[in-house]
């Protein structure tokens, strides 16, 4: 029973549900992103966590104990948020400590702490300066280690690195989930940015609307997405449209295709990744579709094909860069084992 646990967790603001019904188990231990777009309800999740906001229905717990109405001052909790920022009139040393001396813990177990939790995140003798004179990665990491400073059982993040330019963004990304392997400390990261959740996260958890769409290992998130919102969300797919005949011959574009299995549903969508997508010469496949476009991103090719009335496109490496020209008639070969079908 440790570890983090949300029961059918709604919060209603008025008639509105910003979180709908959300169940979630983290262990101990584990590193979560919530992972959406714009408004589908994660920093609400989070403050929920955090006891910033109490939830409509629905309980929380956190190592077996019941928090849903524990006061956030007694959660034990580290967090990092946006808008919290640090200090600005006290030393680095001094925002580090400052939970601690709130807690009455001595002026010497003090010094040790922040030693430690300086060495820790990379910045050892840093005690002394003015927080007013470090840079914006610096800034980031002493935020984190003012966090950790109380050793909490939980730590939250809310878009920590946002402020962040790209390059060290994703330098701190390796560091923070660095840091949390070596502390072991259950961690939940509140992001927009796939990228971001994909480098940390033991669980990506995807939501839209307020719900939980899928909570899984980020390959799993990838390979095998439980709908269309979070095919289309995480990294780019191709949705396709197809029928069955109810005994698992399939038809897409209504061309049957062989070898696909799609089950006995009589119609759905199936995801298929651009770099799982094939082309053949168009007498090696029953699926056709003309090239519109190709794009040479010099990592990568791209080529556009128009099949069925839709867009499909073809990611390929340089070097087995498919021999098409526009306007030539290609076929198409989706892999049976990378062909997802969508619930939804
Ligand atoms: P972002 O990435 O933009 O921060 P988010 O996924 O964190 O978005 P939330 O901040 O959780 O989204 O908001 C979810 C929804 O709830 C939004 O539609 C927001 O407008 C609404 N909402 C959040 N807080 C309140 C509030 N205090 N009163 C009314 N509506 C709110």
């Amino acid at each position: 029973m440790s570890g983090l646990t949300l029961s059918h967790v709604t919060k209603e603001f008025g008639t509105f549900k910003a979180v709908n019904n959300v169940s979630l188990s983290v262990p101990e231990g584990t590193f979560v992103c919530l992972l959406g777009p714009s408004g589908c309800g994660k920093t609400t999740l989070m403050r929920m966590v955090a006891g910033l906001d109490l939830p409509t229905e629905g309980s929380i717990t956190l190592g077996g104990e019941d928090i849903t109405r524990v006061p956030t001052h007694k959660r034990n909790l580290g967090m990092v948020f946006q808008s919290l920022a640090l200090f600005p009139h006290l030393t680095v040393g001094e925002n580090i400590a400052y939970a601690l001396r709130i807690r009455g813990v001595s002026k010497d177990e003090q010094k040790k702490r922040v030693d430690e939790l300086l060495s820790m995140i990379h910045l050892p003798g840093f005690s002394d300066r003015s927080v007013n004179k470090l840079s914006g990665g610096q800034r980031q990491r002493i935020a984190i280690a003012r966090a950790l400073a109380i050793s909490p059982k939980l730590f939250l993040l809310d878009e920590p690195l946002s402020a962040l330019d790209a390059k060290l963004r994703e330098a701190m990304q390796v560091e923070l989930r660095q840091l949390q392997q070596r502390l072991g400390i259950t961690t939940i990261v509140v992001t927009h940015d796939q990228r971001e959740a994909m480098t940390m996260a033991d669980t990506v958890v995807v939501m839209n609307g307020g719900e939980v769409r899928q909570a899984a290992a980020p390959v799993d998130i990838y390979r095998r997405p439980a709908d269309s919102f979070v095919a289309d969300f995480i990294g780019s797919t191709n949705l396709i449209p197809f029928t069955t005949d109810g005994k698992g011959e399939a038809s897409i574009f209504g061309s049957s295709v062989a070898g696909l299995t799609l089950g006995t549903t009589r119609s759905g969508t199936i995801s298929v990744r651009p770099e799982d997508v094939q082309i053949v010469p168009s007498a090696e496949s029953s699926l056709a579709g003309k090239v519109t476009f190709v794009r040479d991103l010099g990592g990568s090719v791209e080529t556009f094909i128009e099949a069925g009335g839709q867009q499909i496109v073809a990611v390929s490496a340089p070097r087995s860069r498919p021999d098409v020209t526009v306007g030539q008639t290609v076929g198409l070969r989706f892999d049976p084992e990378t062909s997802v079908v969508l619930a939804r």
